[in-house]
């Protein structure tokens, strides 16, 4: 007799799905979630193929476990992120298996008011009989609160019978979206463009829109029209953004639309309620999730739109384990699933807007702010034109304009993208400069901790009285300013102001955060000193002036997007001026006010900056008019790392159209004491770059020792 064989992927760096035999009295589907022997134990793992045949010497599939069934699709993800990253497929379905742990049911206990009166009466239990007295049932906790009383007045009020419990039914897992609760009345570009994304998402197939509108367009109320569609359809809807954690205002506006917010999934919720989530995706109940990038692999049942919001954010990469970038693999889900995909942005990545181009994508534009407010008036502050006070950072010509900002009672935002006070200290008397022990790189003094930390590894040290090397003391100098310097200059050129430096470093976590940006958009500061962090989503609208202490920060640096990610957090942040009722103005300090990123900054000529960009990467070959991966090696000792490196190097495989580049060294030579080499691998656009470099690694000696070999198709990173 015949024996079924299930072929068993299992969510480690395993890329095979191994066969078991599947007992004769268990019924299996393919993408059923189940428990398998391996080695010396047993691990979960997912049926990714059933057949029949021999194999009567293979272990058996142990059971069944109660999660939800894998979709086709969605196992066809897996397989294609895994194909695409190089990743084992195990690895990629470790993305987004979810068991639910065991767990003793806590039933949820109500209390309802009986006959029965108290024997004493106290003012908190009469508090407690009133907020009971129309006798519905209520949580003990919602009772509690309700009469500002502590829980165990309750149980004392249980104890004499005076309440009663219930049972009460377990609170839905998210509540329902209504697509016709307050629609917002939009302006007419916004009708025209609404218009355009809900009848895209009736074609057939689906198109991948690409939403393009300047900063203050009103975007999401565009996206918010295509979720009402998706609702009204029965569909699904996942929201993706870049930081979710931070998105209070978003919620509120979700929920100003629909009724009530979208379901959120972010690695702060806790792992209870994502088990909920996770099951109630897979059932249909939960009809729309807000996200981070982890939320794409949700077993969505119904998946009818995929929103990726600031679509150009780098936060979308993930840069460790399996590298894959949430944007692309959105449009590959949205394709599976037969979903319409709109990736929103004022400023688009280049790969978007050329896949618009060539007609990939269905580019829809909203050109102008919403409400008549006009963008703002941008100017660069040539610094070589400027008299820089000593040690100063801020220019007089940019003071100024704060001084007469604050004088009217608006708020301005003075924006640099450097966490700490100051990126490097060094010894006057030693020239000693103060290095992580772990990495290549400076330590950043963070004055408020009193410490000097390192950015790529946590290293933190107390910042040192007297010299590391030479023993003398204050001769320690802070060379370059970071956020936490800026805020002290404030201090001295506008005494008396009310300011506040917002950077990841914020004490308090996200919650304080969130608070203090909602202070900060009532009005509550007159000065915010910020990081990117405050550059993006954010509506402050009484501010009215930004000013750029450094746009030629990102510039310099060797990566191909470097002109690119600097055109897009300048046009954001500037883009946080005037989107109240006063127009706004952003004031950019430079050394090079005539490169082509500022000058298409100030210009507001975004056409001409992405046109000459795009000519420059084809030119190039770079993406996405050409394919790039990045091999990193790493070992222990710096001569493992760079052997094993040019051994790879030295089996690769002349062939038209690809470019092996490297060994080298890499920039962070060394992170966390591990000494890194990096070669690139670049081909022109029509080569298999998979197929190649599976070939290649094939060929490969194999990393012993300490080195390892990590593979990032498509870098974004390349430090
Ligand atoms: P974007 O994401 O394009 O930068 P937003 O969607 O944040 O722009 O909109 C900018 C501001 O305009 C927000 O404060 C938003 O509430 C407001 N807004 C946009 N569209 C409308 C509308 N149709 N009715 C009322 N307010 C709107
Ligand atoms: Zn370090
Ligand atoms: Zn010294």
């Amino acid at each position: 007799m015949s024996t079924r064989i299930a072929d068993v992927l299992i969510p480690l760096a395993l890329d095979t799905a191994y066969s078991y035999r599947v007992p004769e009295d268990l019924g299996l589907v393919e993408g059923d979630v189940v428990v398998v022997p391996l080695g010396t134990r047993e691990t979960v793992g997912v049926v990714w193929g059933l057949s029949e045949g021999g194999g009567a010497n293979l272990k058996a599939v142990s059971g069944k476990v109660d999660a939800s069934r894998l979709s086709p699709a969605l196992r066809k993800l897996f397989d294609w992120l895994a194909w695409y990253t190089l990743a084992p497929r195990g690895s990629a379905l470790a993305l987004g298996l979810r068991v639910p742990e065991p767990r003793p049911e806590v039933p949820r206990v109500g209390v309802r008011l009986t006959e029965r009166v108290p024997v004493r009466m106290t003012a908190a239990r009469r508090r407690v009989l009133e907020a009971a007295a129309d006798g519905l049932t209520r949580s003990k906790r919602e009772l509690a609160d309700a009469a500002a009383v502590s829980a165990s007045v309750i149980d004392g009020l249980i104890d004499e019978g005076a309440l009663e419990t219930l049972a009460l039914a377990a609170d839905p897992v998210a509540k329902i979206p209504d697509p016709g609760f307050g629609q917002a009345e939009l302006s007419e570009q916004q009708h025209e463009a609404a218009r355009a994304v809900c009848a895209a998402f009736h074609d057939a197939p689906p198109p991948v829109i690409l939403l393009e509108g300047v900063t203050g367009s009103g975007k999401t109320e565009v996206y918010f029209e295509a979720v009402a569609e998706a609702l009204r359809a029965g569909k699904q809807v996942l929201i993706l953004m870049p930081e979710i954690a931070l998105t209070a205002q978003f919620l509120e506006r979700f929920a100003g639309r629909f009724g009530v917010p979208p379901a959120v999934w972010h690695s702060g919720v806790s792992s209870r309620r994502r088990e909920r989530l996770h099951a109630g995706v897979a059932t249909g109940e939960v009809q729309v999730v807000a996200g981070a990038r982890s939320a794409l692999f949700l077993p969505f049942e119904q998946l009818g739109l995929i929103v990726v919001d600031e679509e150009h954010e780098t936060a979308y990469k993930q840069e460790d384990g399996v590298h894959y970038h949430a944007r692309d693999m959105a449009v590959v889900r949205g394709k599976l699933e037969g979903a319409t995909v709109i990736l929103a942005s004022a400023t688009p990545s280049l790969e978007s807007r050329v896949n618009a181009t060539r007609g990939r994508y269905r580019r829809i534009v909203l050109p102008e702010r919403f409400g008549g407010r006009t963008m703002p008036e941008i100017r660069a502050i040539d610094l070589k034109r400027e008299t820089m006070p000593r040690g100063r950072f801020i220019s007089p010509t940019l003071a100024f304009a704060v001084e007469d900002t604050l004088a009217r009672g608006e708020q301005a935002l003075l924006f640099l993208n450097r966490r700490g006070y100051a990126p490097l200290t060094l010894c006057r008397a030693c020239a000693y400069r103060y290095e992580c022990p772990n990495c290549s790189a400076w330590l950043v003094e963070h004055r408020f901790r009193r410490a000097l930390v390192c950015h790529h590894c946590g290293h933190i040290e107390r910042t040192p009285e007297a010299c590391r090397s030479c023993g003398s003391v204050d001769s320690l100098v802070s060379c370059g300013p970071g956020v936490e310097r800026i805020a002290e200059e404030v201090t001295e050129i506008f005494p008396g102001r009310r300011s506040i430096v917002l950077s990841s470093d914020f004490p308090g976590g996200a919650e304080r955060l969130r608070a203090e940006l909602a202070a900060v958009a009532a009005g509550e500061f007159d000065l915010v000193i910020g990081t990117q962090l405050v550059a993006k989503g954010h509506n402050f609208p009484f501010m009215t002036l930004v000013g750029v202490l450094d746009a030629d920060l990102g510039l310099a640096s060797g990566d191909p997007r470097a002109s690119e990610r600097t055109f897009q957090v300048l046009q954001q942040v500037t883009g946080r001026a005037g989107r109240g009722e006063k127009p706004g103005r952003a004031l950019v300090q430079t050394w090079q006010p005539t490169h082509p990123v500022i000058a298409a900054l100030v210009s507001g000529d975004a056409e001409r900056f992405y046109r000459e960009e795009a000519r420059a990467r084809e030119a190039a070959g770079l993406p996405p008019f050409g394919r790039l991966a990045a091999i990193v090696v790493s070992a222990a000792e710096r001569e493992a790392a760079e052997a094993h490196a040019r051994g790879m190097a030295q089996v690769a495989h002349p062939l038209p159209g690809v470019m092996v580049l490297g060994p080298a060294e890499a920039p962070l030579a060394v992170i966390r004491g591990r000494h890194r080499f990096r070669l690139l691998v670049r081909t022109e656009r029509e080569v298999d770059l998979q197929c190649y470099l599976r070939d290649w690694l094939a060929r490969c000696p194999k990393a012993c020792g300490s080195v390892r070999a990590i593979i990032d198709i498509d870098p974004q990173s390349f430090l």
